[in-house]
């Protein structure tokens, strides 16, 4: 048997660091949706009790350092099941872009394989799971829209955000998060406001949301990687309702309510950036 998931990436509504903690990890705040880009995840079960990985892209890696891997590394030891997994990745979310893509590919696996192996695991139960991979695999797991406090791992799903279009620019260069959270100086950011992030998505009120989207990791980022902000002013030039860096950066996520100014945007960040996407939100509760 085969099973089939879908990996979508992840958006940044709103994100706050509070403050460094005693483990060096810094407490964050982040306001999350899923969107209509995917990678695609094939799942099938063998009887070697080998975890096998091939993903068609030369940035990922196919062996255990894959977050898919330790997915299934995770599952199995969980459930006690001795059977072995080949995984399948097609990557289309940009890789190292901010978007969540391993993390969404390593909640994809948990997913089918509680379907392929009949665990009947809830989605809290996933989640659990996720969070021994990475921060973002809680998220990824329910997929809604929700906020995530502690270093993003705990999760509350929030009401699914009025309908609009996102536009993704990402410049030729990959940020790792880890890189970006040790030069931070919390005198230095700009907290965004993240209430009003969430009273406007209570309220489905795009203009309210459009307004106060905001990343208090962008003046890290761009300080470092200037290419970035240039992205975000083109956005605003040329019209976005709203925008605001998705993670630590380098994708810029611009919201806009109308298909023809998207695809506005979308004309004249296309010469200037690598990777340019119009998509739609994927939580429509
Ligand atoms: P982060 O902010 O944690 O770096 P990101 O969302 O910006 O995450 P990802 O595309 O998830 O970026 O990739 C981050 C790193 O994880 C890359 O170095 C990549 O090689 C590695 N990686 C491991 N597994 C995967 C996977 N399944 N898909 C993409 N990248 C993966």
């Amino acid at each position: 048997m085969i099973v089939f998931e879908r990996a979508p990436a992840k958006i940044n509504l709103s994100l706050d660091v509070l403050g460094k903690r005693d483990d060096g990890f810094h407490e964050v705040e982040m306001v999350m949706t899923s969107i209509d880009l995917a990678d695609r995840i094939e799942l099938m079960s063998s009887d070697d009790n080998v975890i096998h990985v091939a993903a068609d892209n030369q940035y990922v890696p196919n062996d255990e350092r894959n977050l898919a891997y330790k997915a299934a590394l995770a599952f199995k030891n969980k459930y006690q099941i001795n059977k072995g997994i080949r995984i399948k990745i097609t990557k289309n979310i940009p890789v190292s872009a901010g978007l969540g893509g391993g993390s969404s590919d390593a909640a994809a696996v948990l997913r089918g394989l509680n379907k392929l192996w009949s665990v009947g695991a809830d989605k809290r139960e996933l989640a659990l799971i996720g969070s021994s991979i990475g921060s973002d695999v809680p998220f990824c797991v329910y997929g809604t829209t929700a906020i995530g406090t502690g270093h993003g791992e705990k999760i509350q799903e929030l009401p699914a955000p009025p309908p609009f279009l996102v536009i993704l620019a990402k410049p030729n260069i990959g940020i790792s998060t880890r890189n970006i959270f040790p030069k931070v100086i919390m005198e230095e950011i700009t907290h965004p406001d993240i209430n009003e992030v969430m009273t406007a998505l209570w309220e489905k009120d795009f203009s309210r949301l459009a307004a106060a989207a905001g990343n208090a990791l962008e003046s890290v980022t761009f300080s470092l990687f200037p290419s970035v902000g240039l992205i975000k002013e083109k956005m605003l030039k040329a019209g976005a309702d709203g925008v605001l860096m998705s993670g630590s950066g380098p994708t810029m996520v611009g919201l806009v309510q109308h298909y023809s100014k998207a695809k506005r945007i979308y004309n004249g960040l296309r010469g200037f950036c690598d990777e340019v996407f119009v998509v739609q939100l994927l939580d429509r509760r």
